[in-house]
């Protein structure tokens, strides 16, 4: 099947059409699909791989964090219909280009702008008066489990959400880098949360942000901000 732009642009009409309802159920299924997708693929990795654990123990997992993570699920679909509302409104207009050079070049370019912006964002959230209100509670998983990844204060969530809706209305980056770049987030973060090392060790010479990377931020908190990347934690000096 050949998938071409007027193909995309077609499908991008038939959400156009979706009603509010609408919205809100698919938003709903969608982000309830990516939250099992990422815990599936924490169990997978957990189960299969073969190196050894960070930390001694897991934290456990409790029901007052599923509860919260259930309520991250809604604030990221809130997040998305707010996208939606930006969107019908003329405020953000995403693109339906589908050159691969061009998709690359925009993932690649999402990543970095908002590596940059969560370096600054996430260490802000530990200023102690903004730490005991809001960033605390994701803290309290020293050690980390598939949960981790969600446990946010609902504030954090939609923070990270209006970030990213300030920068596609800043720039017209295409529906496809998009998605490919919301994909890779979840990834990254789900990844990020393992209590083993995913990445072989090398990776982070190349300034990638690994697993102990962010594992080493849970036990030592004034240490690596960065989210995919250590390149402003190596340059502002907080990298451990
Ligand atoms: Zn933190
Ligand atoms: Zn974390």
């Amino acid at each position: 099947m050949n998938f071409n732009t007027t193909e995309l642009s077609d499908y991008i009409n038939l959400f156009w059409q979706f009603s509010w309802p609408q919205w809100i159920i698919f938003s709903f299924i969608i982000n309830i699909l990516l939250y099992l997708f990422s815990i599936g693929l924490y169990l997978f990795i957990d189960k299969t791989c073969r190196k050894n654990l960070l930390q001694e123990k897991n934290h456990p997992v409790s029901k007052s964090d599923f509860y919260l993570s259930l309520f991250t699920v809604a604030c990221n679909s809130l997040v998305m219909m707010l996208g939606v509302f930006l969107w019908k409104n003329g405020w953000l207009e995403p693109g339906s280009n589908l050159s691969a050079g061009i998709i690359v070049f925009e993932v690649i370019a999402l990543l970095l702008v908002m590596d940059f912006l969560m370096y600054f964002f996430h260490y802000a959230a530990h200023l102690p008066f903004v730490y005991r209100l809001l960033h605390g509670k994701h803290h309290e998983h020293v050690s980390t489990n598939y949960l981790s990844l969600f446990v946010l204060h609902p504030f954090e969530t939609v923070g990270f959400g209006l970030m990213m809706l300030v920068v596609l209305m800043c720039y017209d980056f295409s529906v496809v880098a998009i998605s490919v770049y919301l994909l890779i987030n979840l990834i990254w973060g789900t990844i990020g949360h393992l209590n083993r090392e995913f990445f072989p060790a090398q990776f982070d010479r190349f300034f990638v942000g690994t697993t102990r990377f962010h594992n080493l931020h849970h036990l030592d908190e004034t240490k690596n901000f960065g989210f995919y990347t250590s390149i402003w934690d190596r340059l502002f000096g907080t990298y451990k």
